[in-house]
């Protein structure tokens, strides 16, 4: 593979920046326009995990002053040959200095190049590759547990105590297959009902905390919405703590979109205040009424607000109407009044309800409970290795299916060899999943989602 190189930290002027050039020739590349300052050594002759201080040189010509960091094959991020050049983090010295690199016969390292390296020279497997890229983008602790524990290897573990049973399935059946006469022991239909079984059931679990994980990394797309003066405003507020949105007794004054990031625990809901979803004449209030209507669609998560203290109306049946088959929570507001609102009407329509009252500031944690049952956090762990994205969901899904097709084959009193076929389709998805097996298209699209540098 050619040498390459690229500069790893962001392209914005900061203390240090860092170019890293990976490959056969990143050493040569690297005494080539470093002149040591701290050690009269130059990089190919350093050892790895070391580190000198030196200038950065064109010829006679000094760009810069700083640090070059060797490790040496495998022992390096790639698994290849690795300098790092800690220079000043300013951004027209650090592409001089990438520009020198890449004229002295190294090429420009493309997005995830080195991360893709990594997983090509078996420093990592393809689910640990794509948690490298959750962790840089991870903004929340949740979500850069998942990552870190994705990273360590946690999925790939799950899937692999399930591809190996599979693999020995598969061996002990071909083996029967192909010389039934001889001595080799007979698999017994139980026994390959046994570890297909398992293998269903393992990826059943990852497949049902593919979307509680989808949730605690990108968090829910949240809308409060009710007619006007039931406290939407009030329980945006209570929710993000502060005052956000404006409060008023007149219908109607939340006249706009206001959005808010709030965290429940593991959840971060990406709240959205809409003007109260009902007929109005007042055109400046009608786009904030069209919008409200917009994100009612669109949403993850609903949050219907009713006010408990009033008769049920004609817009609340209307709105729980629009909540039906939907990630509906409806929230009974004003718990301190007298209440008169009968909620038993428009109940079938929601997920799940709860009592609140926003103004007094009760019922967060009964909210909080709520949402993390209409996830099903409940037994989730960041820890636990979790499908991390759609590509790793439709391999543990395909698999899925084809262990179920396997199973239904076999008690239907179908050939091994038919049952093999469909084993084996299943165990290609699982070794896809990992990266054991992946198309190079595969492979590529996985990388082309990363940042250069990485
Ligand atoms: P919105 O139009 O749905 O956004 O409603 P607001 O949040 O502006 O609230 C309308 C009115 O209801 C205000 O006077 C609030 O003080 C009042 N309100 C909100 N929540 C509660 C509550 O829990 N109890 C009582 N008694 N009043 C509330």
């Amino acid at each position: 593979m050619s040498t390459a190189a690229a500069i790893s930290t962001p392209r914005a002027q900061g203390g240090i920046s860092v170019i890293r050039i990976s490959g056969e020739d990143a050493l040569s590349a690297a005494d080539k326009i470093f002149q040591p300052v701290s050690c009269k050594i130059l990089p190919s002759e350093m050892e790895g995990y070391s580190c000198a201080y030196g200038k950065i040189v064109n010829g006679s010509e000094v760009l810069d002053d700083g640090l070059v960091t060797v490790f040496r094959a495998p022992r390096s991020y790639t698994g290849e040959d690795v300098v790092e050049i800690s220079c000043h983090g300013g951004i027209f010295v650090t592409e001089q200095i990438l520009r020198l690199i890449l004229a002295n016969g190294v090429e420009a390292a493309g997005a995830g190049e080195f991360t893709k390296r990594a997983f090509l020279n078996g420093k990592m497997s393809l689910t640990q590759a794509e948690a490298v890229m959750d962790i840089i983008s991870a903004d929340g602790s949740a979500g850069l547990r998942c990552a870190e524990s994705l990273r360590e290897g946690s999925l790939f573990r799950r899937i692999k105590k399930v591809s190996d049973g599979m693999l020995k399935l598969l061996g002990s059946l071909a083996a029967w297959v192909d010389y039934p006469d001889d001595d080799i022991p007979a698999v017994e239909e139980y026994e390959i009902e046994a570890v297909l079984e398992a293998g269903i059931s393992d990826l059943d679990k990852l497949l049902s905390s593919y979307e509680s994980g989808r949730i605690v990394r990108e968090g829910a797309d949240t809308a409060i919405v009710g007619r006007p003066n039931v406290g939407k405003s009030t329980l945006m507020n209570l929710l993000a703590g502060c005052e956000r949105s404006i409060v008023s007794d007149t219908a109607g004054t939340t006249r706009d979109v206001v959005e808010e990031s709030v965290r429940l625990r593991n959840i971060v809901l990406r709240l959205s205040d809409t003007a109260g979803i009902h007929d109005t004449a007042d055109r400046v209030e009608s786009i904030g009424v069209d919008r409200a209507r917009k994100k009612l669609d669109t949403a993850n998560l609903i949050l219907a607000v009713f006010d408990a203290g009033s008769e049920i109306t004609d817009e609340d049946r209307e709105l729980a109407e629009k909540c039906r088959s939907r990630n509906a929570i409806a929230v009974l507001n004003k718990s301190d009044l007298e209440q008169r609102f009968n909620f038993s009407e428009i109940s079938e329509n929601f997920r799940d309800s709860v009592t609140v009252s926003a103004e007094k500031g009760e019922g967060l944690e009964r909210l909080t409970a709520a949402v993390e049952r209409l996830y099903g956090m409940s037994g989730f762990s960041p820890d636990m290795g979790i499908l991390a994205n759609e590509r790793q969901k439709s391999c543990a899904a395909k698999a899925k299916q084809c262990f179920e097709e396997a199973l239904s084959a076999l008690r239907s009193g179908a050939t091994f060899d038919a049952v093999t076929i469909l084993i084996d389709d299943g165990e290609n998805s699982l070794l896809e999943l990992t990266g054991e097996k992946a198309s190079e298209a595969v492979v590529d699209e996985v990388f082309s989602r990363f940042c250069v540098g990485k």
